[in-house]
């Protein structure tokens, strides 16, 4: 996270050997902390997918080195699955089904989790993902310089600078795929929307493009409602099609939302608008658990050894995966039916 922080984005092989400085003093300090031995867990999680490779390889090989060395199983992560069942851990009450939307930097997907190792995906985005989109616009209106953050990541620089709009519905972006009756999800075309504002902005004013262009706060609130919107619309479909379907029993419906994109306090306001009208529960995790962590592993861990799912003891058969669909994909169906 510091690294991607400090660069702008991942850079792969800094990652990977930031994994290797890092992982055994982590797993030692996070033990000592629970004031544990190895010997006494029962069994080693570990995200095996989807991810990049070389963080992911770092991981898995000291998974399997502690499973070997303690001789315990191992238990293989979806990363996505993680982000899904941490709602959970933090609220006890949830349970199966719930849809799920999970917004983060590489994901857009929501689905209905119908058991731990089981879920329906409806609807995933054709192109970006909206925590992607807020940070490559953070770094083109250089809100760093403006914000004066290094801490922040550019989803929340974006609330930040749409919280000082001075007129937040100045710009009128059109949400996209309106028309559409699945559950799909598009932010590339209001990216680009942005993109080509920055860009006649730079033109009339005779700006380089290192130079910061005015009216950046109201441009962001702008961008932050109509991704807003376009993610309550989307979800709304789901809902309509989970009751049509009868995915989920009427009297505990619930939303759970989650992934680094879910800490934006304006999009959860309007995803519970969407959930008072359609009468559902909305869950969303503390801030910590919705980005990246590794308590949501254990957690994922921890659900998977209770139901008993996906625990091996053949370490030669788990492998890596770059990318990896999250369940069953029922998108087709979605579309047909809705
Ligand atoms: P994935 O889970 O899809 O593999 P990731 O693990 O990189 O991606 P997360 O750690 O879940 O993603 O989330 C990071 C993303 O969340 C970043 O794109 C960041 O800009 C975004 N984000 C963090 N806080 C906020 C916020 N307050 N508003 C909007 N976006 C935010
Ligand atoms: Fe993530």
């Amino acid at each position: 996270m510091l690294t991607s922080k400090m660069h702008g984005g991942i850079i792969p092989p800094i990652a990977q050997d930031l994994h290797r400085k890092n992982i055994e003093n982590v797993v030692a300090d996070a033990l000592k902390e629970a004031n544990l031995s190895c010997n006494e867990v029962d069994a080693i999680a570990t995200t095996v997918k989807p991810g990049l490779p070389l963080s992911l390889t770092i991981g898995t090989k000291y998974g399997k080195h502690l499973c070997r060395t303690y001789n315990k199983p191992f238990i293989p992560i979806h990363h996505m699955e993680a982000h899904a069942l941490t709602a959970r851990m933090h609220d006890s009450t949830i349970e199966f089904p719930f849809l799920v939307l999970l917004i983060s930097g590489g994901h857009c997907l929501l689905a209905i989790a119908q058991d731990v190792d089981k879920f329906l995906l409806m609807g995933q985005s054709f192109d970006d993902a909206p925590g992607e989109v807020f940070d490559k616009m953070a770094r083109r209106l250089k809100l760093k310089d403006i914000l004066e953050y290094s801490e922040m990541s550019g989803g929340q620089a974006i609330e930040c600078a749409a919280s000082k709009a001075t007129n937040p519905l100045e710009f009128n972006f059109t949400p996209t795929l309106l028309r559409y009756r699945d559950c799909n999800f598009s932010f590339a075309g209001n990216k680009n929307q942005c993109v080509r504002h920055i860009l006649a902005q730079e033109r009339k004013h005779g700006l380089s493009p290192d130079a910061i262009i005015p009216g950046v706060n109201n441009l962001c609130a702008g961008l932050l409602l109509v991704m807003t919107r376009h993610l309550c619309h989307r979800v709304q479909r789901g809902m309509e099609y989970a009751a049509l379907k009868h995915l989920i029993p009427s009297d505990r419906r619930t939303l759970v939302v989650s992934g680094g994109v879910a800490c934006n306090n304006f999009v959860a306001a309007g995803l519970q608008v969407l959930c008072d009208g359609m009468e559902y529960k909305l869950a969303r995790p503390p801030h910590k658990l919705c980005t990246d962590n590794g308590v949501m592993i254990a957690w994922n861990g921890i659900e998977r050894w209770r139901a008993n799912k996906g625990i091996t003891t053949d370490l030669d058969s788990i492998t890596i995966e770059k990318s990896s669909p999250l369940g069953e994909d029922v998108r087709k169906d979605v579309e047909l039916a809705n």
